[in-house]
């Protein structure tokens, strides 16, 4: 069957992108076809409309206006979906029969450079992923900011890392599963390269223009080579020129990193809070001043990778306390940063030729804020922060001409005339007043002609079809001139043109065709020049970005009364009056208990920690590992005086989880980690555990957390930090034979028989757990409460949990003789009253409840 050119043409392009939505442009729509329109029409909720595109073959379609291209694409890619655009890329207007088009780029989860799709707070990593044994390679990449990072590492890190990066896209070869204990992310294969490992880094260099691997410093990391060579040949298929944005890559290790398993990122409740999986109620939600959004991400980048390298972390607290110091230039900085916007996203939009003019002037915007932020910096004289004048180089000759080009307020579609400054170009300048001059005749044509005619229906008018014309009604068309020239007959009249009036419209089109063409050809040449001046710009947005960090830690620091931590090689966490970031900014100011911790190696290695439940204990060890861990991203910390000897991991196991999506018990995913820190933990480690051993019997799980202790109290090889909390208060007594054991619990008063939390940590192990008293304030019914009291008693009195508890209780309350020997209807009544707990109710609960039984009564009554 004959199908149109078109048809054809499309069918090509599909054939090259089966597994991707093809987005065809047609005039001013991009419209899909057979099954992608069936899809996008569901997805978008659009109508499915069909088209003929051959003899008597009509084909699926669904199409979206051009302009409101970001908007659905958003939603697309949200899903998962990868969407190819396909342009017109030949000039309509001149082509004879079809317009060449292709494909110019394909959007995915991970190469979006929309800012409606982004968040502009955080990065969108595409990550590119090889394994070989023991060993992994890493390349990832963020196109909308063009920064590019490789790294190898062991297998066992890989999770770990990954769980960092949170990819909106994973890049694998076939041969690879995800594994289930990486993050969620759409896959996309990519078999080509990742085997070869020349073939990889010939790409590589290629792609960057150098020669050696080594200026890039991954020469001897083949798996990360692999890893990049991939991500470039990806970014190359599915970007084309875009691809272009990508920075050189900067090999990193994770040697002065510390490490921290997924586990420990989401129990520390770094980015989202557990509870509500929202920002609030996270560290990010209590450290998150920042002003730019290259400080955001930096933010969000910095927490997620604390550092073990001394000599970082001190120039960083060196910079936080300059600003901390000196509120007057705190605040100016923050002003001026408050301005600046995503330099470093609409540089690369700029660079990829999809900004538009209104981001182009706020890109100047922000640049021209670099001299004043630099002269506040100079003036101030911040010695500790002279190393980020560096990074703020001049840029204003690319704001000036960015201003010289531009109007002050462009409109956002370039070739409509309302784009380029007046007096830029004078060929420009002459058109468009060419054009305004033809508009104004026109405009007074009506005018001019009803005069001359002497016709009061007169009207000059513009459509598609004849271009302008006049318009005469019925009734006054013997009135019309000779001159006039008949284009079209209507009910109540006809319209006319006139030699004058298509010289003038010649003008108008012509002046507006020219005034496109020159408009477009200055906005992508400036465009050009902008770009070649990307890695200045980059550079002041990443001085603009450690200002917004260092300047946000002093925020923090100032307005919550966190203090600069003392940093050492040595093992020592000692912190006087340390408090949680986040419970004390959710308690409210003044409610939050402080801490001391006072741990190190050779003496007080493991903290045994028992108190009651709802005392604080885990609020106590989160504590802990949250100050450790703000101290080693460069921040100050809650606390009146911080010693920090840095660690190397921080693991966490705290609370019972159920893994339900891979299918493991809550025992064995406690097993699993506790067996992961015991094999990975150093002296030099900081480990958080949390009820090890709760998940089994009392006699199993005691046994366990017993061994744990032990373990790590006696191989040197794992002798880490440790605050162990536990239920089971027999564990104190570890104290007694194992000397580097101290033992701790969190105070609790008792007043009038009732338990008062006192949230206080002493030394000393507790005697009591409290359970039952927090089972009844959760509102547990009284004589479930009565009856765990009575078993507690007899337990405690020397009766051991195997024997079955304490004989149970067979008794049947005198409601359930009732239920059996009273009539049935009147039963519900007794049942509830003999149920009640009357010396537990308030009055006020007593009468409404006499009320209620009263109202059943009377309704049994009366059905009778
Ligand atoms: P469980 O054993 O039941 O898990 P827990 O002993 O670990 O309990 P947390 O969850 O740490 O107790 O704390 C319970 C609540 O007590 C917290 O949500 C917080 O509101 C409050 N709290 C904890 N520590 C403090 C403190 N130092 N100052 C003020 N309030 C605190």
């Amino acid at each position: 069957m004959s199908v149109t050119p078109i048809r054809k043409q499309y069918l090509g392009i599909k054939r090259q992108y089966p597994d991707v939505l093809v987005f065809f442009r047609l005039g001013d729509f991009y419209e899909t076809f057979d099954d992608d329109a069936r899809l996008v029409a569901r997805e978008l909720s659009i109508t499915l409309t069909s088209r003929e595109m051959g003899r008597g073959k009509r084909v699926p379609m669904a199409g979206v206006p051009h302009h409101a291209l970001d908007g659905y694409l958003a939603k697309l890619v949200n899903r998962g979906y990868k969407v190819a655009i396909c342009e017109q890329t030949g000039d309509a207007s001149s082509a004879r029969g079809l317009v060449d088009r292709e494909v110019v780029r394909v959007v995915t989860p991970g190469t979006v450079v929309e800012p409606e799709i982004l968040d502009h707070k955080k990065n969108n990593y595409l990550v590119s992923v090889v394994q070989d044994g023991p060993e992994a390679g890493i390349a990832y990449a963020d196109i909308s900011t063009g920064g590019f990072r490789v790294t190898q590492l062991p297998e066992s890190a890989l999770a770990a890392e990954l769980e960092r990066l949170a990819p909106s896209e994973l890049l694998l070869p076939e041969s690879l599963t995800p594994d289930s204990t990486w993050p969620e992310a759409p896959v996309t294969r990519a078999n080509y390269l990742t085997e070869d490992l020349d073939e990889a880094g010939r790409i590589v260099l290629e792609h960057f223009g150098v020669t050696s691997l080594e200026s890039f410093g991954c020469e001897d990391l083949p798996l990360a080579v692999r890893a990049a060579g991939s991500l470039v040949e990806y970014l190359r298929e599915t970007q084309k020129s875009g691809a272009q944005a990508l920075s050189s890559p900067s090999t990193y290790s994770l040697d002065k990193r510390v490490a921290l398993d997924a586990q420990t990122r989401r129990n520390l409740e770094l980015f989202s809070s557990a509870w509500r999986n929202e920002v609030e109620g996270s560290l990010l939600w209590v450290l998150d001043k920042t002003n730019t959004p290259m400080g955001a991400r930096l933010l969000k980048e910095w927490i997620g990778q604390p550092l073990f390298d001394l000599e970082e972390l001190v120039r960083r607290l060196e910079s936080v306390q300059s600003f901390y110091s000196d509120g007057i230039t705190r605040s100016k900085v923050i002003k001026l940063l408050s301005r600046v916007g995503d330099l470093e996203r609409t540089a690369i939009r700029v660079q990829r030729g999809i900004a538009n003019p209104k981001e182009l002037i706020a890109l100047k915007r922000g640049l021209e804020l670099a001299p004043d932020t630099r002269a506040a910096m100079e003036e101030a004289d911040l010695k500790a922060l002279s190393w980020t004048l560096d990074r703020m180089p001049d840029c204003s000759d690319i704001a000036n001409l960015v201003s010289r080009t531009l109007m002050d307020d462009p409109s956002t579609a370039v070739g409509g005339g309302g784009v380029v400054r007046e007096g830029f170009d004078a060929e420009l300048d002459k058109m468009r007043s060419a054009s305004s001059e033809a508009r104004g005749f026109i405009a007074n044509l009506e005018r001019e002609e009803r005069g001359k005619t002497g016709i009061k229906s007169l009207r000059v008018g513009y459509n598609k079809v004849f271009g302008y014309y006049v318009e005469v009604s019925r009734s006054q068309l013997p009135q019309v001139p000779d001159t006039y020239i008949r284009k079209q007959t209507l009910v109540n009249g006809e319209r006319f043109v006139t030699p004058e009036l298509k010289e003038f419209e010649a003008l108008i089109l012509g002046a507006q065709e020219k005034v496109e063409e020159l408009e477009q050809a200055i906005y992508r040449r400036l465009c050009a020049q902008v770009s070649e001046s990307i890695n200045r710009i980059r550079r002041l947005a990443e001085g603009f970005a450690l200002l917004d960090i260092f300047s946000c830690f002093a925020e923090v620091a100032s307005l919550y009364g966190y203090i600069k931590p003392d940093l050492s090689e040595d093992g020592v966490l000692h912190i006087t009056a340390g408090r949680h970031p986040v419970v004390e900014r959710v308690v409210g100011d003044g409610v939050f208990v402080p801490n001391d911790v006072n741990l190190f190696p050779e003496g007080r290695q493991i903290m045994v920690l028992t108190g009651p439940n709802m005392s604080g204990k885990s609020t106590y060890m989160r504590q802990v590992a949250l100050i450790t861990l703000l101290a080693q991203i460069g921040s100050f910390v809650p606390a009146e005086k911080a010693q920090i000897g840095l660690v190397d991991c921080i693991f966490t196991r705290v609370g019972l989880q159920d893994d339900l999506s891979t299918g493991r018990s809550t025992f064995m995913i406690e097993m699993l980690e506790t067996a992961r820190i015991l094999h990975m933990a150093t002296p030099r480690s900081l480990i958080i555990l949390d009820e090890i051993g709760r998940g089994t019997s009392t006699y199993d799980g005691m046994s366990i957390a017993q061994a744990v202790i032990e373990h790590l109290h006696n191989d040197p090889r794992v002798a880490a930090k440790t605050i162990f909390a536990t239920h089971y208060h027999e564990l104190v007594k570890l104290a007694d034979t194992l000397p580097r054991i101290i033992n701790c619990n969190v105070t609790v008063a008792e007043e009038e028989g009732k338990a008062v939390f006192l949230h206080k940590v002493e030394p000393g192990g507790a005697d009591k757990s409290y359970g039952i008293h927090v089972a009844q304030l959760a509102g547990i019914p009284r004589p479930v409460i009565d009856r765990a009291a009575q078993v507690l008693e007899h337990l405690e009195n020397g009766a051991s949990p195997k024997e079955g508890v304490v004989p149970p209780n067979t008794e049947s309350g005198p409601w359930q003789m009732s239920f059996f020997t009273l009539p049935i209807e009147t039963s519900p009544v007794l049942n509830d009253l003999a149920g009640l707990d009357i010396g537990a109710m308030t009055p006020r609960d007593a009468i409404v409840k006499l009320y209620e039984l009263q109202e059943e009564a009377r309704k049994g009554r009366a059905s009778k």
